[in-house]
């Protein structure tokens, strides 16, 4: 799968690693979100104090954990990192709180997927630097208050919809992460290529951005793979005319489309005459989850104007006829 929603294996996350920016300045695109940050963590240190929680939203792989890790770095604190579903118990969070030093920023990935019970001990720890834990059981059981450090809680998720209200309304600065645009994401590619040491051209490194679903991530996956072709089957050097061979290979299609965005959308085509299909059908139809649908696949194609979400479910466009060669019925505007 190359629209994986997290590193699919060991070795990549080691390179993920490898390749993260690791100052604001490095970090490309964004740049209304880079602003915002810039500002606000200058503010912070200058008054030496914790930055004010943080949540950041938007599909897999746009550069949350990236830009979590930047803001403890240009805040010169530490980074504690965890889960929404790593979190089991309220004593689990309990322990990663009363370790923060003075300021340090706790990043939580997937924060929508934290149990209700967890959830409740980060509420006074996010208002007030304090948490109520039960020390005992039984009649003997009794709530103690303990003080926090005062830190800064980055939470990620894909969607803020899916946070509960209490937990949105505890963050200051919430910021959305957009897809990138294909002239971003060739400045990414070059860069990561100049880390690996790989040889590229201006067209070959656009090439790959285009086709890399307005995701970093994406793109430095394609472009290990397009490096592998180019050592093998030509002279090492990434062209665009590389690129397009090896990608097509890859069945990553001119749009960036890979075979589950292709699958979706000729599903809707074709199986559902064009929509409007509900999501659980649509889940069904393809053997797709319906979170990995929502989160991962359908953003992208929405975006691009390929598919609509309405009340009644999912439209494929007059564009995506034409990507698939299908003709379009007539029908009514819904
Ligand atoms: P997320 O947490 O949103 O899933 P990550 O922060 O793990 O995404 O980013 C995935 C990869 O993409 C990282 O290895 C990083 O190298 C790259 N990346 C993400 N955003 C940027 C950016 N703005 N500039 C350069 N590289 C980026």
């Amino acid at each position: 799968r190359l629209v994986a929603a997290t590193p699919v294996t060991r070795n990549e996350e080691v390179f993920e690693r490898a390749l993260r920016p690791r100052q604001l300045d490095d970090y490309v695109g964004q740049t209304k979100v880079r602003e915002q940050l810039e500002i606000f963590v200058q503010a912070a240190s200058r008054r030496r104090e914790a930055l004010d929680h943080v949540l950041l939203f938007g599909p897999p792989g746009l550069g949350k954990t990236t830009l979590a890790h930047i803001i403890a770095r240009e805040m010169g604190v530490n980074l504690r990192q965890t889960s929404g579903p790593v979190l089991e118990r309220p004593g689990d969070l309990a322990a990663l709180l009363t370790n923060l030093e003075a300021n340090d920023v706790l990043f939580i990935d997937e924060i929508h997927r934290l149990s209700p019970v967890v959830e409740e001990i980060l509420y006074p720890a996010l208002e007030d630097y304090q948490i109520d834990i039960m020390i005992g059981e039984g009649p003997a059981a009794r709530s103690v208050k303990l003080d926090l450090q005062p830190f800064t809680l980055v939470g990620a998720t894909t969607r803020a919809g899916m946070l509960t209200n209490p937990l949105r309304d505890r963050f200051g600065i919430v910021a959305r992460l957009e897809f990138y645009t294909a002239d971003e994401l060739a400045r990414i590619v070059a860069r990561s290529s100049g880390l690996l040491g790989a040889s590229i051209g201006e067209d070959g490194a656009l090439e790959i951005a285009r086709r890399a679903r307005g995701t970093p991530r994406i793109a430095n996956r394609l472009l290990r793979r397009v490096r592998d072709y180019a050592e093998v089957k030509a002279d090492g050097r990434i062209t665009g005319q590389v690129a397009d061979a090896a990608l097509s290979l890859l069945d990553v299609d001119p749009a960036g489309f890979d075979l589950m965005d292709r699958k979706l959308l000729e599903a809707v085509l074709e199986k559902f005459d064009g929509g409007p299909v509900g999501l659980d059908n649509l889940a069904a139809a393809i053997g797709e989850e319906r979170d990995t649908i929502e989160d991962v696949i359908e953003p992208f194609l929405i975006q691009q104007g390929y598919l609509q979400r309405t009340p009644r479910g999912r439209i494929a466009t007059l564009q995506a006829y034409r990507h698939f060669g299908i003709a379009s019925p007539e029908r009514a505007p819904v």
